[in-house]
């Protein structure tokens, strides 16, 4: 069969060439090995003995309910706990607007099912979330790439691109995936009242927003849509302030298009584990997540600092780096001649990781640029990794 399987796939899957974080992610393995490179949270900080008695709590209360089928929007608990969390005065949300997903992943995966058919345009931030282009990659979607700098994505440079009839724009507002960096509250309200003029819809992905560590939050995108006409849908998931292994997300928007993500769900899981929704609902509803989140925040805070001293002490003068307010990651730019994925294997050979900035770029640029995580390893190793990242950069 071997040289048969070739043939057989699709187009789909051929063009799939898996993700770069994903393979050095197996390099973490071996224990000397210092991984700036995943995007994982810190394991210290799982709740691992209050989720085994969420679990025991649910199954003991709604044993049947959460161990049968279930509707596809999502345990209808959950759904209205995460209307009522984000709905203000002037946006009042209902579990209408909520649909559960299988981590904020799946909810790219399901957008990109409603919404692309191959080649049609999509907005993204240049740099962007590697994962998304590769969920989107399958529906064969054609990327407009959006400049971005220390403020965000640049709504004064969309033009050309909104004309371009892309199908949405897609953006991480709060301490993006890669670079770390948040959009200024003047372009939420240029980029909002943009979409709005061109009925473009702004995906809006959240996933780091709680985990901030620094000044008050500022306004998401769907506090900043007009409420009668929803143009933002809005991605949140558990991941990173419980735990990822649940696989507890959402996608927040108008009910019409809730109902279309639904039937495209059914296609793909009939619906997110229905335990793991029960659990995450009674770890908030009973404030669990609020009380555990300054416990998280704090540790992230102090690896950011360290990874920021780090870098002054051992980075050369050729190189800058972001100073991210929250989230997991610091996104570094090399001298423009020095291509970061042959700086990785220098680096592997020190014993140190991170991932090379290139393929988070939907145009094939940024090679000079990597991104660090600073979430999962301890103090200590961040110190050691970006000083072995140091000389192997000096060597190189
Ligand atoms: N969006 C962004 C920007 C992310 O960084 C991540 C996690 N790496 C996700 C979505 C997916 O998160 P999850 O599926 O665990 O909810």
């Amino acid at each position: 069969m071997t040289n048969s399987w070739e043939r057989r796939y699709s187009r789909r899957a051929k063009a799939n060439t898996g993700s770069a974080i994903r393979a050095l992610l197996k390099l973490t393995e071996q224990p000397e090995f210092i991984s700036l490179a995943g995007g994982l949270p810190a394991p210290e900080s799982f709740p691992i003995a209050e989720i085994a008695a969420a679990a025991d709590t649910v199954l003991h209360e709604h044993g049947a309910a959460v161990l049968q089928y279930s509707a596809t929007e999502g345990y209808r608990p959950l759904r209205e706990l995460v209307a009522q969390r984000v709905s203000t005065t002037t946006h009042q949300l209902t579990a209408e607007n909520v649909l559960i997903t299988s981590g904020s992943q799946q909810a790219l995966d399901l957008l990109g099912k409603v919404f692309i058919d191959s080649g049609d345009k999509v907005i993204v931030e240049s740099p962007t979330y590697l994962a998304a282009l590769q969920a989107w990659n399958a529906y064969e979607a054609h990327y407009l790439a959006a400049p971005m700098d220390e403020a965000g994505l640049d709504p004064a440079q969309l033009a050309p691109l909104f004309a371009q009839d892309p199908k949405f724009l897609y953006c991480v507002p709060n301490f993006q995936n890669p670079t770390g960096v948040t959009m200024t509250l003047e372009r939420r309200q240029q980029l909002v009242a943009l979409g709005a003029a061109h009925q473009l819809p702004l995906i809006e992905d959240d996933p780091y927003g709680s985990l901030r560590f620094e000044e008050d939050a500022l306004p998401s995108l769907l506090a900043l849509a007009d409420p009668d006409d929803l143009g933002v849908i809005q991605l949140s998931t558990i991941s990173k302030t419980l735990a990822p292994g649940l696989r507890v997300g959402w996608i927040i928007g108008p009910p019409e298009l809730i109902s279309r993500v639904a039937l495209a769900k059914q296609g793909t899981d009939l619906h997110t584990g229905s335990l793991d929704q029960a659990i995450v609902h009674h770890l908030i509803a009973t404030g669990f997540v609020e009380h555990h989140l300054p416990s998280i925040v704090a540790r992230y805070r102090e690896r950011r600092d360290v990874m920021l001293a780090a870098l002054n002490e051992h980075f050369p003068a050729s190189t800058s780096w972001t100073h991210p307010t929250g989230g997991m990651f610091v996104w570094v730019t090399l001298p423009a001649e020095v291509d970061a994925t042959e700086l990785l294997s220098a680096a592997i050979e020190q014993g140190v990781a991170f991932v090379p900035g290139g393929p988070f770029h939907p145009d094939g640029s940024g090679r000079n640029t990597m991104r660090l995580n600073f979430s999962n390893a301890s103090p200590e190793r961040i110190a050691t990794g970006i000083a072995r990242l140091g000389n192997a950069l000096r060597e190189f």
